[in-house]
């Protein structure tokens, strides 16, 4: 048997943690077993519809890089993939149920409806649902009125008095009172498009879906699908309902958290490979003690035994960790393309928008390793570079003078740095090292003493990428204008 399973949004908003999380779980759970894994759009609700939201979810997942076996784009055996597309097919299958007794026409106007909710309501009644009103109209008579004209909705017939028995395959046995499930639900409306349910039970068993892995939220819809399946005489997919996602305080996550939509980290300069392995860990283990997996590791390992049955909890600050150790994986060419957008926006080159020239290009990509260390984010290259692109402030004195020492001191230190500018700019680090250490011993001074009004007229700053690497990438002249400007800054002659 060729596994089947899907991921079936319904595109009414942006794509989020959990949402990624169920498509990446399905799609390595078809990777894994050799499978075919679906992607299917659940457009039945179309008030909240928007097409805003069907581009989010295509630019998604092809930046994350996950792409299904069949879907809308790329068709496959049973397409059509999207639900309004196969409007047409969904009516025949209610009309099966009510010909089997297994479902019913339903007269009831929303007037109605909207009356026994209110009337409910004021009694302060737990009662909720439909009170199955129409369900024991004769079918003949029902029919009847049907086919003369009037407006119907098409409901499941719970059978009363009934458990419904499944097994999860992660959470086990799960039985569910049938008196429990929602009361006979609208299957058809009246306007003779599908509800979520039947769609979602049709298609499944359309589509050949052997698995269905979503979220827990779920779960007490199951006992109704169960119940639906029954009605059709259809077996069931397995089921699997993933644990939840939690932010830090146990509440599910939200954007109370932090961010949740994908496009938000991916503004905020998240690699889609650190966000892909920080997500297929949220509620399963693969190898004890390790974090980083490629895509096709994590296919290789993934099993349904591997679930944990307790709540994911989504931890901002490892996904950083996360975002960094990917970073660190790119070569400077690579780092570069990626951070190089949000420096062009930044105006990193110039104005805001502005592109770097050929030279500054080159430059941005020497400058590299001297950030990829530190980034945790492809944004903060920009404002770790800016001494490189334009010239920096002159800070105010105090900043260029070492403890326990004066400005006297601080000038003097400076000038036997302006004397070393030239050969650390025409080192490599292990040489430069060896020249600063000699320049300070020869001096009499302690290396970090020296080195530091150095940094603070090269850089700027106290803090800063490395010295050395940063005279290399400006180049002895502008180095030594910028420790003479700083020089004259400070009063010296
Ligand atoms: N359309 C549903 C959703 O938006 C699908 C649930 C399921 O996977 O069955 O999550």
């Amino acid at each position: 048997m060729t596994i089947r399973d899907r991921y079936a949004p319904s595109p009414t908003g942006l794509q989020h943690i959990g949402g990624i999380r169920t498509a990446l779980f399905n799609y390595l759970f078809a990777r894994s077993k050799g499978g075919r894994f679906i992607l299917r759009l659940e457009d039945t609700d179309r008030t909240r519809y928007d097409e805003v939201f069907v581009k989010n979810l295509y630019d998604t997942f092809s930046w994350l890089g996950i792409h299904w076996d069949e879907g809308p784009d790329v068709g496959g055996s049973s397409a059509p993939y999207i639900q309004s597309e196969r409007f047409g097919l969904y009516k025949k299958y209610a009309l099966e149920l009510v010909e089997k007794g297994r479902a019913y026409y339903c007269f009831c106007s929303a007037e109605r409806l909207d009356k026994i909710r209110a009337e409910r309501e004021a009694a302060h009644s737990s009662e909720s649902g439909y009170d199955r009103y129409c369900r024991d109209i004769p079918p003949a008579e029902a029919a009847a009125r049907a086919l003369a004209g009037e407006a119907y909705t098409i409901r499941l017939k719970i059978p009363l008095g009934e458990t419904t028995k499944f097994r999860d395959q992660l959470l086990g046995d799960i039985e569910w009172k049938n008196d429990d499930v929602s009361p006979d639900p609208v299957l058809l409306k009246s306007d003779g498009f599908p509800t979520y349910h039947l769609a979602n039970i049709v298609d499944d068993h359309l589509m050949e879906i052997t698995h269905v892995l979503r979220a827990q939220e779920w779960l007490s819809s199951t006992p109704m699908h169960v119940i639906l399946y029954k009605a059709f005489g259809w077996e069931h997919p397995v089921f699997c309902h993933l644990p939840m996602v939690m932010g830090q305080d146990g509440k599910k996550l939200s954007k109370r958290h932090g961010a949740t939509s994908i496009d938000e980290f991916r503004r905020h300069g998240y690699l889609p490979e650190a966000l892909l392995n920080y997500v297929a860990l949220l509620g399963a283990s693969y190898e004890e003690g390790r974090e980083i997996y490629t895509p096709e590791e994590l296919a290789e390992r993934f099993s349904l035994d591997k679930l944990n049955k307790a709540p994911a909890i989504f931890d901002y600050k490892k996904l950083e960790w996360y975002n960094g150790q990917y970073i660190r994986m790119k070569s400077d060419e690579e780092l570069a393309a990626l951070a190089l957008p949000y420096s062009i926006a930044a105006g990193l080159f110039g104005e805001a928008g502005t592109e770097p020239g050929a030279e500054q290009r080159s430059k941005f990509i020497a400058a590299m390793p001297l950030i990829k260390e530190r980034l945790v984010f492809l944004h903060e290259a920009a404002e770790k570079l800016r001494y490189l692109f334009g010239e920096p402030a002159i800070p105010a004195a105090e900043e260029f003078i070492p403890k326990k020492a004066d400005l006297a001191q601080a000038i003097r230190l400076l000038k036997l740095g302006r004397e070393l500018v030239k050969p650390l700019a025409e080192s490599n680090d292990e040489e430069a090292e060896a020249i600063i250490k000699a320049a300070a011993e020869k001096a009499d001074v302690k290396l970090g003493d020296l080195l530091m009004p150095l940094r603070v007229a090269i850089t700027g700053s106290r803090v800063s990428p490395p010295l050395f690497g940063s005279l290399r990438i400006l180049g002895t002249e502008r180095a030594l204008a910028r420790v003479d400007a700083a020089l004259s800054g400070l009063g010296a002659t």
